[in-house]
């Protein structure tokens, strides 16, 4: 599933080619995605113009010039492009917004868990339905001390704590194994019994590993492109995510898994505590 550095790339690729263009004529493939897409429809997108793309957590916004925005959120296996309006159109294209210069947005997404929802924007540029994600992890409002108070606040192994988006939003399974093994804390460990100077780590490390794979245009895992089709690289730089039963890179233990949530994920039995 894509991650917030994912969203991120996706979010710079659509700011350099979408803010000014037009939308002349919406077209849905499909009634549904992960919620209908009947209000789309309805929403009267011909003739509006995009002013901006960013990203909240694993979202992005496509603002338009009337305070509203579309939402976007690529599930398990959506990817976006934008391409010349006569490229035919791909197997999963389920919605394509042909713009004012001759190319056209397309949202394709073979299992359909992707969303995309038009919303008013609040003062911030934000719809009301993100209200409830928590903090940036890259801004200074996800700081250790914050995350001692939510870890005390807490009865729950690290791990759920990291991936729950009321926290700290956009950290999911992979970065939160590989920041984890970074700051040497088990993912099964209880969060009431963290100490300071561990949660100090935690945050340290989902902030670097975070910057990094931005950095690198995410992890290719589940199916992710970037918009101009390419794949993100930091998958090459993923140190145990996804490597149980073999030797840890630090000490040669042999890394093991737990279910977490529903999740597996990978440790080191003599790195983690
Ligand atoms: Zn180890």
């Amino acid at each position: 599933m894509p991650e917030l550095p994912e969203a991120e790339t996706v979010a710079r690729a659509l700011n350099r080619v979408l803010p000014g263009r037009r939308i002349v004529k919406v077209t849905l493939r499909t009634s549904k995605l992960r919620t209908s897409l009947a209000p789309l429809k309805t929403a009267k997108l011909a003739g509006r113009a995009f002013t901006a793309v960013y990203r909240r957590g694993r979202y992005n916004i496509l603002a338009l010039d009337d305070r509203r925005g579309l939402l976007l959120h690529l599930g398990m296996t959506g990817a976006v492009s934008v391409t010349p309006v006569a490229e035919p159109p791909r197997k999963h294209e389920h919605v394509v917004l042909e713009l004012d210069d001759g190319f056209a947005f397309r949202f394709e997404d073979p299992r359909r868990f992707g969303l995309l929802e038009c919303h008013p924007l609040n003062e911030k540029g934000l719809p009301a339905v993100l209200d409830f994600l928590g903090p940036e992890p890259l801004t200074d409002d996800f700081n250790g001390e914050m995350f001692y108070c939510a870890a005390h606040h807490h009865h729950i192994a690290v791990k759920e704590l990291l991936m729950d988006n009321t926290v700290v939003t956009g950290v999911g399974n992979i970065y939160a194994t590989e920041s984890l093994f970074a700051a040497g804390v088990r993912p099964t460990h209880r969060t009431d019994r963290l100490s300071h100077a561990a949660c100090d780590r935690i945050v340290a490390e989902v902030k670097a590993i975070l910057a990094r794979a931005i950095a690198a245009g995410g992890t290719t895992i589940s199916d992710f492109r970037g918009v101009d089709g390419s794949e993100g690289s930091f998958n090459r730089e993923l140190v145990i995510y996804g490597k149980a039963g073999t030797p840890c890179p630090r000490c040669g233990t042999t890394l093991r898994t737990v279910t977490l949530g529903g999740r597996s994920s990978c440790y080191c039995p003599k790195c983690q505590r």
